[in-house]
This record gives structure tokens, C-alpha cells and sequence, in this order.
């Protein structure tokens, strides 16, 4: 999950690191309202979720207040994002400062400098050493020592402010499970004050139940049932052909997916109904059956996912959700006998060749009305 510079902003100033005063405007209406709210001078910012909107020009600076309504409008069209605008810090120089988990020794990784802004990948490749690296053992934490060293190796008129913003920083890192956690630039201003100039947070997906906070919306989806497979834990990908895979393994529903194309059929949805979810089989019909597919087409191949547990699975939920549409089944694997006695005693037509299912599903895709099961 990887959040806007605004979701960013607004952890920075719930764990009480200095942000600009910021507005966000989500649409075009609300721009003028947010820049007056902020005055001149300003800075616009578009809220997309990839780096580099400086040289994208997709960060620019406004003078006065009709500057900033101009810009922000332009920037908006041209990335199609949200504006935020903040007021513009006058800054003596940009640091940088970003937090990672590191893998090689299990503790986390804080990468600093001296020299942040828009050239740091520049200077990661020609001046190296410019960047300071530190471990922090994950089980003993950030000691306030270890962030003044560091402080005061990138910014010693600043190390007071700046090894606090540090312990800041690694708390909230830890308390919502983050990848990453960047400010760049970090400013220190002619007063000599810090300021998050930008922010960049990243929280594990695999998180997702600790920090619902931050799951991404229903926007972030390309329909509802992919929306609700992401909640669900089912891995699905949203088509708009007519037949709904509903198969067993990325490696299997792939395979599926070519041959329907190669078959002349057209994929309504993936679908990968197996490994963690192969007890899943209502969910998932009842996530094939929100598309306006023709046909559901199941094939699986199960190991330790048992064949008669899918099959007595698509048989209660065709008893409960009474599909509209054809299901064809090729249901292979551990127990497979078993699978196609509860198949066949539930007035299904269990087969036993993939292609062959693949076919059969093209063939009832192509027949307008009335397929029969
Ligand atoms: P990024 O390019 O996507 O990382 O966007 P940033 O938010 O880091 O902005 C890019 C650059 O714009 C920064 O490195 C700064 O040089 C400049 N910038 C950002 N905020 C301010 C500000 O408040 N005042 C001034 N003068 N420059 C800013
Ligand atoms: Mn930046």
C-alpha cells in the first residue's frame, strides 16, 4: 500500500514532524478554495503516486495566489490527480532521509544525507559515500544516541530537531508496518527549523488487517467483484469477455486463460481458485457470477487442494447461488474419483481433459440462450 504524499503528510503530523500548512484539492472546483486557504507564495504538487514530479514538472512553485489557481488547474489536467497545495518553505538546504527494511541483516536500514532533492538517485550512483547508511537492530530499536550520531553527521547545526524528527520517524515506520518511509527533501529552513518538504510511505500489504486505515478503496479496482476478490483474498483479474475462469493455481489459470484465446473464446474473469482458497468455491462463483459471463469454466488440479473438496464445494454453491449459466468442470488431482462421483450425482457433466473443457466452454459462449448444463 502505497500511500499519496498527503496520506504521507498527515502520519508525519499525527506523529508530530514538522509538515507544511497544506490543502488538498480533489477536484477542480475545490482549487480556489485551497489556495486561498494557503496564500502566496505556494507550492502545487500533484498526488500521483510515482517520484519525480519535479522534472515531470508536476511540482511547481506559485508566486501569488492567481499563479497558484493557474498552475494548479494545468498540473491537475496534466496528471489527472488531486492538487495538494502547501505553503512554500524557504529553505537553506534539502536533506534526505528514508527508512527501509533491510533484508541482509533483519533491522532497518536509514539511508541520510546532506544532499537530498530531486538529484539524490544521482548522487547515490556518483558520490555514494555522501549517503550515510545505519542498521538499527529491529529488536533493540532506534536509540536516541544512535539518531544523534547520525544527526549530527548530516546536519550538525540541526542535530537537536533533527534526532527527534529521526525517533519520530522510526516509530511511526514500526507502528504501521512500513516499507518504506522517505522525506525528500527534508528542509532545513533560514531559521534553521526542519520542515518534510515531501513524504513517501509505504505499508506492507501483508498489513493489510493491522492498518485497514490505509486498505486501498473501491476506486483502486477495476469493478466490484475484483474490489470485493481483494478482500476476500482471492486473486482475480477483471476481462470483459464471457467465460469466468475459475481455476487452480496461477501457473494452471494462465495456461487456461491461452487456450480460451486460442480457442476463440474471450475471458471474462481470472480467477485462481486453489492453494489458501480451494475451500473457497462459493466465494468465488459468487464473484464469476457478478460478471455477465456465458459460462463458468473451472479446472483444477489438486494436490494437497483435494479435488473432492472442490467438487463438493462448486456443487453446495451451485445448490445455493443456482447459477444462470452453464458450469463446465475438469476437476483433476487427489481424489479425483471421489470428485467425479459428488459431480456427476449433482446432474453435472464432469470432464476429464482440459482442452477438451476448454472447447466445450467456448462452444457454449458462442450459443446465444437456453445452454444446458
Ligand atoms: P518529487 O520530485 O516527486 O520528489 O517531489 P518533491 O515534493 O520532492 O518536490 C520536488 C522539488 O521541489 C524539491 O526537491 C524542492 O527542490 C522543490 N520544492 C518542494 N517543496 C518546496 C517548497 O516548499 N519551497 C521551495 N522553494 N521548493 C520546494
Ligand atoms: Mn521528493
Amino acid at each position: 500500500m502505497k500511500l499519496y504524499e498527503y496520506q504521507a503528510k498527515e502520519l508525519f503530523r499525527g506523529a508530530g514532524l514538522p509538515t507544511p500548512k497544506s490543502a488538498l484539492a480533489a477536484d477542480e472546483s475545490q482549487i480556489e478554495e485551497a489556495v486561498n486557504s494557503i496564500g502566496a507564495p505556494c507550492m502545487v504538487k500533484a498526488q500521483v503516486l510515482h517520484g519525480g514530479r519535479g522534472k515531470a514538472g508536476l511540482v511547481k512553485k506559485a508566486d501569488s495566489v492567481a499563479d497558484a489557481v493557474r498552475l494548479a488547474g494545468k498540473i491537475m489536467q496534466k496528471s489527472g490527480a488531486a492538487i495538494l497545495v502547501e505553503e512554500a518553505v524557504a529553505f537553506r538546504s534539502e536533506l534526505y532521509l528514508s527508512l527501509t527494511p533491510d533484508a541482509g541483516s533483519g533491522g532497518i536500514l536509514i539511508m541520510a544525507s546532506s544532499a537530498g532533492g530531486v538529484e539524490i538517485e544521482t548522487l547515490a550512483e556518483e558520490a555514494p559515500e555522501k549517503i550515510i547508511r545505519e542498521i538499527v537492530p529491529i529488536n533493540r530499536g532506534l536509540m536516541p544516541y544512535q539518531a544523534r550520531d547520525l544527526a549530527y553527521r548530516i546536519a550538525p547545526e540541526a542535530y537537536k530537531p533533527l534526532s527527534g524528527l529521526l525517533m519520530g520517524l522510526y516509530q511511526l515506520f514500526r507502528a504501521r508496518d512500513a516499507e518504506l518511509a522517505e522525506i525528500n527533501p527534508l528542509f532545513i529552513t533560514a531559521h534553521g527549523n526542519l520542515v518534510c518538504g515531501d513524504g513517501k510511505f509505504v505499508i506492507d500489504d501483508a498489513s493489510g488487517f493491522r492498518q485497514p486505515a490505509y486498505l486501498p478503496g473501491r476506486e483502486h479496482y477495476e469493478s466490484e467483484a475484483a474490489f470485493e476478490a481483494a478482500q476476500e483474498g482471492i486473486p482475480y483479474l477483471q476481462f470483459d469477455g464471457d467465460i469466468s475462469l475459475m481455476c487452480a493455481g496461477a501457473g494452471l489459470t494462465t495456461t487456461v486463460y491461452d487456450l480460451v484465446n486460442y480457442e476463440g473464446g474471450r475471458v471474462a474473469n481470472y480467477l485462481e481458485f486453489g492453494g489458501p482458497n480451494y475451500r473457497k468455491a462459493k466465494e468465488a462463483m459468487r464473484l464469476c457470477l457478478k460478471n455477465e459471463a456465458k459460462v463458468i469454466l473451472v479446472v483444477t488440479f489438486g494436490t494437497i487442494a483435494r479435488a473432492d473438496v472442490m467438487a463438493e464445494g462448486i456443487v453446495a454453491a451451485i445448490e445455493e447461488l443456482k447459477p444462470d449459466r452453464p458450469i463446465v468442470t475438469c476437476i483433476r488431482g487427489t481424489n479425483e474419483e471421489e470428485a467425479d462421483r459428488i459431480l456427476k450425482e449433482a446432474g453435472l457433466t464432469p470432464l476429464y481433459d482440459t482442452e477438451e473443457a476448454v472447447r466445450t466452454a467456448v462452444r457454449l459462449a458462442g450459443e446465444k440462450e437456453g445452454a444446458a448444463r
